[in-house]
């Protein structure tokens, strides 16, 4: 016997590993330069070099009993000292260690605040269209139900609207994810302050707090002028989710926090419940070494030089050729809509006549759109425009 709930989930078809394998058993037969592989998220720029600088110098130095040890559960000390320095000092707040509990990664911290939110036996958790396909897997193993605001296609900022009109009393939290996956949007500050107004009044409403789980792993990715509001300056009740695997090139390493500012309502209570879930969850402590790593590294940036180029690339190539997308400003991602509206037969057609692997966008709640993964060999880019030119003379 076995929970089938989880055996269904374990053999869920995914479709951005069925288009990745089938990328990679093309390469085998076509050759790899003639794969044109859109559909992961994987970083695709080194590492800043203290970060491995850091990695020798660490192992090198570090007595290794203390090396390979656990921490407490909420990480060590020092390192998330050193983090929430960087962040005040950043974001002009005033944050300690005691704001922050390292995690394996944004997925793991994200798991933990929806565990600790999920009060009530039918408690809501709201996702703004388009958004990452795991948070419904996510809220739903929290025990909370998963409702969706409408995409606001124009540009992919926030139907507040949309939001307002499935707000409830059960209503525990909205998340929001800018710079997004898979629009690559970045939530302007009137964006923010308009879904801020809107919450304050239904938590007065309802006479609970509704919070937002602001999910960050794409903050340092921003281009040109676009600028990434700091979510907590706007809605006091901002629970912060991040991860270290987009901005210093290391999603394998598994390294993360929440954060939760004091001026968050229940903070402290807040913080416990986000503890305690994680450890429901299995949480020992995220790891060590690289807790250490991250202490040296707080203030390290992505050179976005290689992404950007990309950006720019894909963005004026496809809209040339008449695509039609909303210039994506953070992340790698640009979601692009599919010529006929139906994204999974294009993907389908794109993937069996070029192999041409962009990945459908129903999971991320518009099958209308496609989304492209643009962390990839700027040449690969160039080699997969005729492909793109083809796929959209098909449709005409
Ligand atoms: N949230 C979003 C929006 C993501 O795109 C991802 C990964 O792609 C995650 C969370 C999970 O990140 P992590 O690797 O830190 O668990």
């Amino acid at each position: 016997m076995f929970n089938t709930k989880y055996y269904q989930l374990g053999t869920a078809p995914s479709v951005i590993r069925k288009l990745f394998a089938y990328g990679l058993e093309q390469a085998k037969i076509v050759g790899e330069e003639n794969v044109y592989d859109y559909s992961l998220g994987n970083p695709s720029i080194p590492s800043p070099a203290k970060v491995n600088q850091s990695i020798h110098k660490i192992v090198d130095d570090v007595e290794p009993l203390k090396l390979h040890g656990y921490s407490m559960a909420p990480g060590f000390d020092d390192a998330r000292a050193a983090v929430a320095e960087s962040l005040s000092r950043r974001f002009d707040m005033d944050l300690n260690a005691g704001n922050l509990f390292f995690t394996c990664g944004a997925a793991p911290a994200f798991v933990a605040v929806c565990k600790a939110l999920a009060a009530l036996d039918n408690s809501e958790i709201i996702a703004i269209a388009p958004f990452f396909p795991e948070y419904r897997v996510f809220v739903e193993e929290s025990g909370a139900i998963f409702k969706v605001a409408p995409a606001d296609k124009e540009n992919f900022q926030i139907d507040i609207d949309g939001v307002s009109a499935i707000l409830s009393s059960r209503t525990q939290a909205v998340i929001i994810n800018s710079p997004n996956n898979p629009s690559g949007a970045v939530y302007t500050e009137e964006t923010l302050r308009e879904l801020a107004g809107l919450l304050r009044a239904k938590s007065k409403e309802y006479g609970h707090q509704i919070y937002i789980i602001s999910d960050e792993p794409y903050r340092e990715l921003v281009y040109g002028d676009a600028r990434v509001p700091f979510v907590p300056h706007i809605y006091e009740n901002s629970i912060i989710c991040y991860s270290f695997s987009k901005s210093l090139s290391i999603p394998g390493e598994r390294i993360g926090y929440v954060c939760i500012p004091d001026r968050c309502a229940d903070a402290q209570a807040l913080y416990a419940a986000v503890a305690g879930a994680s450890r429901a969850i299995g949480h020992v402590c995220s790891p060590t070494l690289m807790q250490r790593v991250i202490q040296e590294c707080a203030d390290e940036m992505p050179d976005l030089e290689a992404y950007d180029q990309n950006r720019r690339l894909i963005y004026s190539a496809l809209t040339k050729m008449g695509y039609e997308c909303v210039r994506p400003d953070g992340a790698f991602y640009m979601f692009v809509k599919a010529p006929n509206g139906d994204a999974n037969r294009f993907s389908e057609k794109a993937m069996k006549d070029f192999n041409l692997l962009v990945v459908p966008g129903e999971g991320f709640g518009c099958p209308d759109y496609f989304r492209l993964s643009y962390c990839v060999d700027h040449e690969m880019i160039k080699r997969s425009l005729p492909a793109f030119q083809a796929m959209i003379d098909a449709y005409k």
